[in-house]
Order: C-alpha cells, then sequence, then structure tokens
C-alpha cells in the first residue's frame, strides 16, 4: 500500500484527500460514461462547484440485459482523461474480476455494486489489489453482511474500505429504495471505516436526492456518492434521480452547511492541471 492510501487513524487518505473523521467527501458524476462531451461537461461541471472526486460507470449493471451497459473500455479512457483535465479522483465501478486490470488502469476508488456485495471473488481481488474500495450495501443485505463482505477485502490487506448506504428493499413503494439513515451512526458504532451515502440510488427521483442529502449530512455520513448530469433529461441512465450540473453548486453549498452541523468540512480538489500535462 503507497503512502497516499495507508490508513490514518480514524480515516484514510484517498488520492492524497483525507476521508472519514472531520472530513467530508462528495462523490459526483454522472450514471454513466455516456460521451467524451458529456463526461468532460459534467467533470468540468462538479470540479468547479467543488466536488472531491468524480464518479461514472463505464461497467453498468442493469436489471434488463437490453439496457444500456456502459461503453466498457472507452469509457474508462474517456474517466482517463476527465482525470487529467479536472484532477478529480475516479470513482468507477468493477463488476468482473476480468474486468479489474483496466479499472485499476484509472480508479481511485474502486466501486463495488449492490448487486455484487456478496461476489466473493471480486472482494477478494480488490482486496488483494491494495487499491481504495466503495462497497455499496446489498439491496436486501443486512449491516451484519455489509460488514463481513468489508472483511472480504480488509482479510487482503487492503483496509482502505469506504462503506455505502445506498437504498434497501422494503415493503414501501412510493420511491425507489428506502435509505436507511440509522445505518450511519450503526456502522459508525461497529468500524472506523468511513460511511457514506448514495441519495440518488434511494431516492430515484431528483426531487428527493437534496432533503435525503442534508439528512445524512446531518446524520454524521461522512459523505455523499451523487448523480449529476449536463442535460438529465437526456441522460442514457437514470436520468429522473440526476441533479442538473448547472445548478449542482447550489446543492453543495446547502450540503456543506449540512456537514458543517456534525463538525465537517467538504474536502475539495485543489489540484491544478497545467495544459502541459494534458498535452503529454
Ligand atoms: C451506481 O452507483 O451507478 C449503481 C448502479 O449503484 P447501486 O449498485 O447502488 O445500484
Ligand atoms: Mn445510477
Amino acid at each position: 500500500m503507497d503512502d497516499l492510501q495507508k490508513h490514518i487513524g480514524a480515516g484514510l487518505q484517498i488520492a492524497g484527500q483525507p476521508i472519514g473523521g472531520e472530513h467530508f467527501t462528495l462523490i459526483a458524476g454522472p450514471c454513466t460514461v455516456e460521451s467524451r462531451e458529456q463526461t468532460l461537461d459534467a467533470a468540468h461541471a462538479v470540479h468547479s462547484a467543488g466536488a472531491s472526486m468524480f464518479r461514472g460507470g463505464a461497467y453498468k449493471p442493469r436489471t434488463s440485459p437490453h439496457a444500456f451497459r456502459g461503453l466498457g473500455h472507452e469509457g474508462l479512457r474517456l474517466l482517463a482523461e476527465a482525470k487529467l483535465r479536472t484532477g478529480l479522483p475516479i470513482v468507477t465501478e468493477c463488476m468482473d474480476v476480468r474486468d479489474l486490470d483496466g479499472v485499476l488502469d484509472v480508479a481511485d476508488v474502486v466501486q463495488i455494486g449492490a448487486r455484487n456485495m456478496q461476489n466473493y471473488a471480486l472482494l477478494t481481488e480488490v482486496g488483494r489489489s491494495g487499491r481504495p474500495v466503495l462497497l455499496k450495501r446489498g439491496l436486501s443485505s443486512t449491516l451484519d453482511e455489509l460488514l463481513s463482505a468489508a472483511d472480504y477485502i480488509t482479510q487482503e490487506g487492503n483496509e482502505a474500505v469506504i462503506l455505502c448506504e445506498r437504498g434497501i428493499r422494503t415493503f414501501e413503494t412510493a420511491y425507489r429504495f428506502t435509505l436507511d439513515l440509522t445505518a450511519i451512526p450503526v456502522l459508525k458504532e461497529r468500524t472506523h471505516l468511513p460511511v457514506i451515502v448514495d441519495p440518488s440510488h434511494a431516492a430515484g427521483r431528483r426531487e428527493l436526492v437534496e432533503p435525503l442529502s442534508l439528512a445524512a449530512a446531518a446524520v454524521g455520513a461522512d459523505g455523499i456518492i451523487v448523480e449529476v448530469h449536463p442535460n438529465p433529461d437526456e441522460a442514457i441512465c437514470d436520468g429522473p434521480q440526476s441533479l442538473d450540473a448547472a445548478t449542482f453548486s447550489d446543492y453543495v453549498e446547502r450540503v456543506s452547511a449540512a456537514a458543517a452541523l456534525t463538525g465537517k468540512t467538504l474536502v475539495t480538489s485543489t489540484t491544478r492541471i497545467t495544459e502541459q500535462a494534458i498535452a503529454a
């Protein structure tokens, strides 16, 4: 494990950014990498609004095999360009151990999606990679099961695991999933790992994303991963729940204020990229 990723007491460091403790991490970007223009527009928008990291999926878990499943390798290439142009660390999902090497070429944080939380072969391999992991809670998983899944990663010597509550399946059908906010303080009682919230996939619709984000920050989450798109109405995937990039900076301001309630400060990426680096 290199210096940037080593375990530091109450928190971790990821690509030079502290996470956990008194820090609040805001990971933002589109559900899916769709095109060069959409990816770079989203990356610039969330960067200038003060986000900590950029998210975007190149490999997408979809309920129907007929839905768009991501640009794959080309998507990873676009994420690499977004990183080069903004300096934002990249969070992207790996669904299959066969794709892991390619994902590791660009990901500062490897996302394990809700549907793969108990894919033990994948957990073991990302554990062995030593790269920070964002582990999402399964749709119907208990906190014990989530923590056992995290153990698969830490058992390989990789302590850089971020837990993510993203809504669970309950009897309620008025919204996509039920955001389990109680999970945040309870996970914090039971582990030193940072705990973040995904309000987008829980809500399923844009109007609910900000109230859930404010609640997550107020209840002590160490950060949020949120979907943002330059043109949500035309998004290929998860448009109805995506925030509009044009108004994202207002959202960031209000979420930062909510994070301050629990003594946390937003970590903003300050990396400056030179034109020379882009040309190289
Ligand atoms: C995602 O983050 O794009 C995603 C598919 O999330 P989840 O695995 O929580 O459904
Ligand atoms: Mn999505």
